[in-house]
């Protein structure tokens, strides 16, 4: 099926034509990152207002990049939740017209096998698979027997790895989004200073993050009271050390305790070079195949909701007009 997919969860306006699940035909991404810049972070107002503007052109010009009509497709697809509930509304509205208007089944996808399903888009998924998401709002590690089938094997007790990042990032003064300034940072930095990992019980697949956070908040904190010098270099790849080390030793072990011959890393974190450098290593010796989408696939988009609707397809899961957004929607009970 070829299938128009629309993403508005948080701060992306996103549309894309995807067709079987695997090909993109085409892919369009409206960052709204210049204009929250300035606030430090997402304001939902204004994020759901700018998904109005943006969101007929983006469509349109998804169509246009794609060379269809709506005579073309199959199926609308849409992600449900979870996220920012007046930005999801705009997406869900959006396709509800767009199916009523044009006679399409509705596909509601979930958000985060959105960010599981970009692995389709680079490469087969082969089941049973493991999959790391590291994002703004997630930090979990699921379990995949088949297709469609998501058991949540560990998961941040407070904040998400991306949260972590922007914190980090705002405290020594880099502008949002941080993540991608802290990986950049990184580079030219030395793992001097010595931040805690958190590594919880032994058996267990959890991570907990506010921890490192603070560690790092009250470093800089102190040094400054003190009218010492910072070296925000030296912070930026110290911290991403910690959180290398741990991202990498749960996965490495999900993979090994659970029957899996793939690890998928995505989520926008997922983005982070560091990250990808050390799992591709760690796998590699481990003997378990990586998926890392590119960059472009990692971060929000619509594309990965597109490769995701395949799914909901298959099962013939149509949702009906009164689709709803739904800011907590839960992953595994589907
Ligand atoms: P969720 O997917 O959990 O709903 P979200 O959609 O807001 O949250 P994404 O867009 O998937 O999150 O990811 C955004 C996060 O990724 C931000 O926290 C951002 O700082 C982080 N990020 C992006 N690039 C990098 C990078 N190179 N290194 C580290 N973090 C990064
Ligand atoms: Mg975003
Ligand atoms: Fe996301």
């Amino acid at each position: 099926p070829t299938i128009l997919a629309i993403e508005t969860s948080c701060d992306e306006t996103a549309a894309a034509v995807v067709r079987g699940g695997k090909e993109i035909i085409s892919n369009q991404v409206a960052s709204q990152i210049a204009i929250h810049e300035q606030f430090g972070g997402v304001v939902p107002e204004v994020a759901s207002r700018h998904h109005v503007q943006n969101m007929t052109t983006i469509v349109k010009k998804t169509l246009e990049e794609a060379e269809l009509t709506y005579a073309d497709l199959d199926a609308i697809a849409v992600t449900e939740g979870p996220g920012l509930v007046g930005a999801l509304l705009v997406g869900v509205n959006t396709a509800k017209a767009l199916a009523y208007a044009n006679d399409l089944p509705l596909l509601p996808v979930h958000h985060i096998a959105g960010h599981i399903h970009a692995a389709n888009l680079v490469q087969t998924i082969e089941y049973p698979a493991m999959a790391l998401v590291v994002s703004g709002g997630h930090t979990s590690l699921i379990y995949m027997e088949d297709e469609g089938d998501y058991q949540i094997i560990g998961e941040t007790r407070d904040d998400a790895v991306g949260e972590a990042y922007d914190k980090v990032a705002r405290t020594i003064g880099l502008p949002y989004p941080g993540g991608p300034q802290i990986d950049k940072l990184a580079q030219e930095g030395e793992e001097t200073i010595e931040f805690p990992r958190s590594w919880l019980e032994e058996d267990s697949y959890d991570f907990s993050f506010s921890g490192l956070k603070s560690s790092v908040l009250n470093y800089v904190h102190n040094r400054t009271q003190r009218g010492e010098d910072i070296n925000k270099a030296d912070i930026a790849a110290s911290f991403q050390r910690s959180v290398v080390d741990v991202l990498v030793e749960r996965a490495a072990r999900a993979a090994m305790s659970y029957d899996t011959k793939q690890l998928i890393l995505t989520g926008g974190v997922a983005a982070n070079s560091a990250i990808r450098e050390a799992m591709e290593v760690k796998m590699k010796k481990i003997g378990v195949q990586l998926i890392v989408p590119p960059l472009s696939l990692c971060t929000d988009n619509a594309a990965m909701i597109g490769a995701a609707a395949h799914v909901e397809w298959k099962k013939k899961n149509i949702a009906a007009l009164t689709l709803n957004g739904v800011p907590n929607l839960s992953l595994q009970k589907r």
